[in-house]
């Protein structure tokens, strides 16, 4: 029945809960790992490793490191801005794959990380190469791909030359996030397969926002265009830090609904991220954005 695959990262530890206000206890960021590898997910991104004084959540990085299950199949993440993140991160010994972030704008590159767009290119492919020194593999995810919340619209031509540049590292993977969730499905496949012919053959992920209601679209719009791996966020935790009370990421829940009713496996199990949903509604104490999670199972288990 499937016609292709389709590999999930589970961004819920770091993405999902990197803006949120309630400071959650090591243990249950944990405990939301494990519920995860229960569901079938093998890349997860773990934690951040940024100034705990600009992203007080992800102060226990380390802690959550030395937490993680030891598993040989799986790939733990860890999300670095700068040198000195991949070094606490590669002196963690828990982390597989260190993720840098270029961003496309000037605007959101200096208010994010303090580096042009130029800049942090130049940075992420350093970040790329000392993960491969270190015996860890390195992937760089494109910020604000699709549009600034700073400086407005971003060209598609800017992103292609940033990809290129990037590919020279020759990084696992580069990622195309819609940071701000401005995307459309039209832009997202232009993108995608502009930028996947320009860095072939390495792979293209999307990461992708439901801030105003595209996520879920622009998603399948990725998968059809070439994007063989999708960033997904169990509960659609992940509230963009630009608009306030906004949905989050795209739901893990929602992209397996979806991608596996229509015939691309994601080796992820449905009921099992339903169930987690409901546990870090819990966590959480309240309603999450995700919609599968609220609707009866179907087809009925
Ligand atoms: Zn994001």
């Amino acid at each position: 029945m499937y016609t292709k695959n389709v590999e999930i990262v589970e961004v819920s530890p770091r993405d999902g809960l990197q803006n949120e206000k309630l400071q959650i206890v090591t243990a249950d960021k944990i405990a939301l790992i494990e519920r995860a590898l229960e569901a079938g997910a093998r890349r997860i991104e773990v934690a951040s490793f940024v100034n705990p004084r600009a992203v007080p959540q992800m102060a226990d990085a380390e802690a959550v490191c030395a937490g993680l299950p030891e598993r040989g199949d799986v790939t733990y993440i860890g999300l670095v801005l700068n040198m000195r993140g991949a070094d606490r991160a590669i002196a963690t010994g828990r982390i597989d794959q260190l993720g840098a972030v270029a961003v496309a704008s000037d605007g959101l590159g200096i208010a994010n990380q303090g580096q042009s767009s130029d800049q942090s290119v130049d940075v992420a492919c350093e970040i790329v190469r000392a993960a491969k020194a270190a015996e860890l593999t390195g992937q760089v995810t494109i910020a604000a791909s699709f549009g600034c919340p700073f400086d407005g619209e971003v060209a598609v031509r800017h992103v292609v030359s940033m990809a290129e540049r990037l590919a020279r590292s020759e990084p696992a993977e580069i990622a195309l996030a819609d940071t701000i969730g401005v995307a459309n499905p039209a832009h997202v496949a232009q993108l995608v397969s502009a930028v996947a012919d320009a860095v072939g053959p390495v792979p293209v992920r999307i990461h992708c926002h439901n801030t105003r209601g595209t996520g879920l679209a622009n998603v399948w719009a990725a998968v059809q265009a070439g994007a063989s791996v999708v960033d997904a966020s169990i509960g659609g935790l992940g509230g963009c830090p630009f608009a306030p009370g906004a949905a989050g990421n795209v739901a893990t829940e929602d992209v397996v609904y979806m991608l596996e009713r229509a015939g691309v496996a994601t080796g992820l199990d449905l009921a099992k991220l339903i169930d987690t949903n409901h546990w870090l509604e819990g966590v959480m104490g309240r309603t999450l954005p995700g919609m599968v999670a609220r609707a009866p199972l179907f087809p009925a288990a």
